[in-house]
C-alpha cells in the first residue's frame, strides 16, 4: 500500500496530465494544478461540471484581472514573515506554502506553491516574536496546508510552542482530512495527542464545501481524530454553483455532525483575482442562511462570517442586527461599512 507521501507525490501537477487523465481540454490559467488522483477519479465519476469539479478544475474564469491579490489584507497584518497578527490573543502561523489540492476558489490562490520544497523554517524569529508577545494564547496553524508537512516537522514546532508558557491553544486549519485521507495516520495521531496534556486545547478545523467530498475513506479519518479525542470543528466556504442552496448546506451540515464534527465556520466568499466567479451576493447569501436557521438546530448552525477587505478581519455576515442593513456591515469596532 503506497504511503501518503507518494499519493501526494504521484497527483496530477501538470496541464498535460490534466488533459490526458480527463481525455478533455482545459484552459490554461496562471495557477498551479494539483490534484489527488483519488480525488481527481471521483471528479471523473460525478461530472466535470459537478460540485467537486467546479471546485478544482482549471476554467476560462480565472483569467480575469479584477479581484485583490491579497483579499483579507494578511500582507499588512504580518509583522514578521509566516505570522499574521491580527486579534490580540492569538497568530495565524504559515509553516507551508503546499496543499493537498489547489481550490480554485481559494483566497490565498495568488500566494500557493506546488513545489515539495517546505518553506525555510524562520522558527528562531516566531519564537522570539511570540515570547515578546505575552497576550498571545493561541496559535492557528494555516498555509498552505499544515497537515502536509511531516509528524517529524509538526511534533517540532509544537515541541517549540509548548515551550512558550502562554500558548494555550493549538490550531489547525486543513483540507487535509477530507482531499489526502491516507495522511492521518494512527502515529500521526499518537505524536499530536502527546501534546494534548500541554495545551488547554488542540482544535482540527475540517473544510469541506459539499457533500460529494465524503468518502468511506476520508470518513474514516474523521473518526479516527474523534476516536484520539481531538476538538473538531468545520469550515466551509460558500460557493456560487458548488453549495448555494438550502439543500447543498443542509447535507453538508449533516455529514459533519453524523462525524461529530461540530459546525464553524461558513465564509462569505473572498474577492480573490482569480476566483470572482464563485462570488455570490452578500445579500443572496443572508438568504440562503435564514432557510437554514429553520432547519438546522442553533448548536449546528456554522457562523456565517465575512472578512471585511483591507484587513479589518472577520465580522457576522448574518445576525439579528445586520440583517436589516442591506448592502453594509458591522465591522469590530461596531460601525456600519459598505459592502456590495
Ligand atoms: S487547501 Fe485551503 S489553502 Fe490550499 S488551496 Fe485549498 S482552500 Fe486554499
Amino acid at each position: 500500500m503506497s504511503t501518503w507521501q507518494e499519493e501526494f507525490k504521484n497527483s496530477i501537477k501538470t496541464h498535460e496530465g490534466l488533459e490526458s487523465f480527463f481525455n478533455t481540454s482545459f484552459p490554461k490559467t496562471n495557477y498551479p494544478i494539483l490534484i489527488p488522483r483519488p480525488l481527481a477519479q471521483r471528479i471523473k465519476e460525478e461530472g466535470l461540471d459537478s460540485p467537486l469539479g467546479k471546485q478544482f478544475l482549471p476554467v476560462v474564469e480565472e483569467l480575469g484581472e479584477e479581484g485583490l491579490i491579497d483579499p483579507i489584507g494578511d500582507h499588512d497584518q504580518s509583522p514578521i514573515p509566516q505570522i499574521v497578527h491580527r486579534y490580540k490573543n492569538r497568530i495565524l502561523f504559515f509553516p507551508t506554502q503546499t496543499c493537498p489540492v489547489i481550490c480554485r476558489y481559494c483566497f490565498r490562490k495568488n500566494e500557493l506553491s506546488t513545489n515539495d520544497e517546505l518553506f525555510k523554517s524562520n522558527l528562531k524569529n516566531v519564537l522570539s516574536y511570540l515570547k515578546k508577545h505575552t497576550e498571545i494564547e493561541e496559535i492557528i496553524f494555516s498555509g498552505g496546508d499544515p497537515l502536509i508537512l511531516s509528524d517529524e516537522k509538526i511534533s517540532k514546532y509544537l515541541k517549540e510552542f509548548s515551550q512558550v508558557s502562554h500558548i494555550k491553544y493549538i490550531r489547525f486549519h486543513t483540507r487535509t482530512p477530507i482531499i489526502l485521507p491516507s495522511r492521518i495516520t494512527d502515529n500521526f495521531c499518537k505524536m499530536l495527542k502527546e501534546f494534548q496534556e500541554r495545551f488547554t486545547q488542540i482544535n482540527i478545523v475540517i473544510h469541506a464545501n459539499h457533500a460529494l467530498e465524503f468518502t468511506n475513506k476520508n470518513r474514516e479519518a474523521i473518526e479516527t481524530l474523534d476516536k484520539y479525542r481531538f476538538s473538531l470543528l468545520s469550515q466551509s466556504v460558500l460557493l456560487r454553483g458548488v453549495n448555494d442552496t438550502t439543500e447543498d448546506l443542509i447535507d453538508l451540515i449533516n455529514e459533519f455532525t453524523s462525524l461529530k464534527v461540530r459546525p464553524y465556520y461558513l465564509h462569505h466568499p473572498d474577492k480573490v483575482r482569480g476566483g470572482l466567479h464563485f462570488m455570490l451576493d452578500i445579500e443572496e447569501g443572508r438568504r440562503l442562511y435564514s432557510t437554514l436557521r429553520n432547519k438546522i438546530s442553533g448548536w449546528a448552525l456554522p457562523n456565517y462570517i465575512i472578512d471585511i477587505p483591507g484587513g479589518e478581519g472577520k465580522t457576522s455576515a448574518f445576525n439579528p442586527e445586520t440583517y436589516n442593513f442591506s448592502g453594509h456591515l458591522i465591522n469590530r469596532t461596531g460601525t456600519k461599512v459598505p459592502y456590495n
